[in-house]
């Protein structure tokens, strides 16, 4: 999963963006509005962090003109006294709001609901034929035993999970999974795959030659 923070205070942007690339989930920032609003425009975000006092262009400025062309799922960061923020905020679009200062880990489970219920998701567990997805602790069991995935292979496992019965492209998982920075070859789709099917089953993902991947609900 993608997630832009677009956030004006470097400590709190950095402390954020580290939260979330430990979750597994890969992360785009920016430092004021304007900037945040062409990254949120140009690209599918799963997710977006957004404070409200930023220079260029306000958080406000940069949903509404948003919620234009984009229902990309959005946590605005309020300030203490602003009091009227919240509603403002879920009147103008928003799906979620924190109120600084807040816990980082707070924010990141938030965040999770937000990429669960936008892909029509209710609840945290997904079942699989023997395989159980529980995307709030983040583990995966077979057959009730527990199965140790790194948290690149949970992440592929979710993004496939989520969106079950759908084919999802290579480039698809490359481009919500891994970080611009990462060092990595293209073929590391496929490993982190062979690496799924070993642990979970050959029959829990499904590979359509020069397509994808498909796991069937
Ligand atoms: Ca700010």
């Amino acid at each position: 999963m993608r997630v832009l923070v677009i956030e004006d205070e470097p400590d709190l942007r950095n402390a954020i963006a580290q939260a979330l690339s430990e979750e597994g989930l890969a992360v785009d920032q920016a430092e004021e509005g304007q900037t945040g609003y062409h990254k949120a425009l140009a690209w599918d975000y799963d997710a977006i962090v957004l404070d409200i006092m930023l220079p260029l262009m306000s958080g406000w400025e940069v949903l509404s003109a948003l919620r234009k062309t984009k229902s990309t799922p959005v946590l605005i960061l309020t300030a203490r006294d602003a009091t009227t923020d919240r509603v403002r905020g879920l009147d103008g679009g928003a799906d979620d709001y924190l109120i600084k200062p807040f816990s980082v880990l707070e924010l990141v489970a938030r965040i999770r609901a937000l990429i669960r219920r936008s892909a029509g998701q209710a609840t945290s567990h997904i079942e699989v034929g023997s395989i159980c997805v529980n995307l709030a602790d983040r583990t995966v069991t077979k057959c009730d035993q527990l199965i140790a995935l790194t948290a690149r292979e949970f992440a592929i496992v979710e993004l496939l999970v989520l969106h079950r019965g759908k084919l999802i492209t290579r480039t698809a998982i490359y481009d919500h999974i891994f970080n611009v920075d990462d060092d990595s070859l293209s073929n590391l789709v496929d490993v982190h795959i062979s690496h799924i099917r070993k642990k979970l089953g050959a029959d829990f993902v499904e590979t359509r030659r020069g397509q994808g991947y498909i796991v069937h609900d």
